[in-house]
């Protein structure tokens, strides 16, 4: 994958463990304090969502087998590290070209990737679950805000994130969804951020696109604003210059 265009904002190692060890001492509940609030986005934040992706190629192996072998044996040995942003990029890195078999690939993995039982396939970002229990556990509150929709994301994403052992289904923790699967993501994030508040006081946010990171920081200024330099959708506005930049969230 090339080079993310923030990789010279990435914080070094120790100074993104100096950052992350300040925010959970920013979680921890003070007597007569507003509640802390933490806001975590899930795709490309918490979770990576890249094996989601392999395993619906594996599976779209399969069904293409007969039909179109040399295609196949690539996309059976799809792995994480192949997958970039972008269904029809990840097709054609894969040898598909043709426009209808393109369109074919894309319908088979939009049917997929958006529904409830291929949750479990995400992983966890590295340190990300140590991180955002250190913080629960020092008495913030868990806002996990995704663009994953309701009405058919949200049950798998609730067990994913419980099997995976981030806080989630006890008290403190909220689990926010898109009521419907066709708005726009940063229109949804744009609508319930002030929202947030009704948890406590917004103390950091976290999310791996630009412009989610900007609208978080324009309702919430006073938190610290943490954008996860993993992936993102194509031309994104400028980063805010207030938000920092980590990879992941390990700290050794
Ligand atoms: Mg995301």
């Amino acid at each position: 994958m090339a080079v993310s265009s923030y990789f010279p904002r990435r914080l070094p190692a120790p100074d993104r463990a100096r950052l992350l060890a300040s925010i959970v001492e920013a979680s921890t509940r003070k007597a007569k304090d507003e509640v802390p609030v933490l806001v975590f986005d899930l795709d490309g934040t918490l979770l990576d969502n890249r094996p989601r992706v392999v395993r619906i190629f594996h599976e779209l192996a399969e069904h293409w087998r007969k039909r179109h072998p040399a295609i196949a044996d690539r996309l059976a040995r799809c792995v994480t590290e192949d997958i970039v942003y972008g269904l029809h990029e990840n097709l054609k890195l894969q040898g598909v070209e043709d426009p209808a078999l393109l369109e074919e690939g894309f319908a088979y993995w939009k049917d997929r990737f958006f529904i409830d039982p291929y949750m479990q396939y995400d992983v966890a970002v590295p340190g990300a679950r140590d991180f955002v229990s250190s913080c629960y556990a020092a008495g913030a509150t868990i806002v996990y805000l995704t663009g994953r929709d309701l009405p058919n994301m949200a049950l798998g994403t609730f067990g994913s994130l419980r099997d995976h052992g981030f806080p989630i289904g006890v008290v403190g923790t909220s689990l926010v969804t898109k009521p419907a699967f066709d708005i726009p993501d940063t229109v949804f994030k744009h609508d319930v951020a002030p929202s947030l508040s009704r948890h406590g006081r917004v103390a950091a946010v976290f999310d791996n696109e630009p412009a989610n990171c900007n609208l978080l920081l324009e309702h919430h200024p006073h938190a610290h604003c943490v954008f996860l330099d993993t992936h993102h959708a194509p031309n994104p506005p400028p980063l805010d210059p207030r938000a920092q930049v980590i990879e992941s969230f390990e700290i050794e």
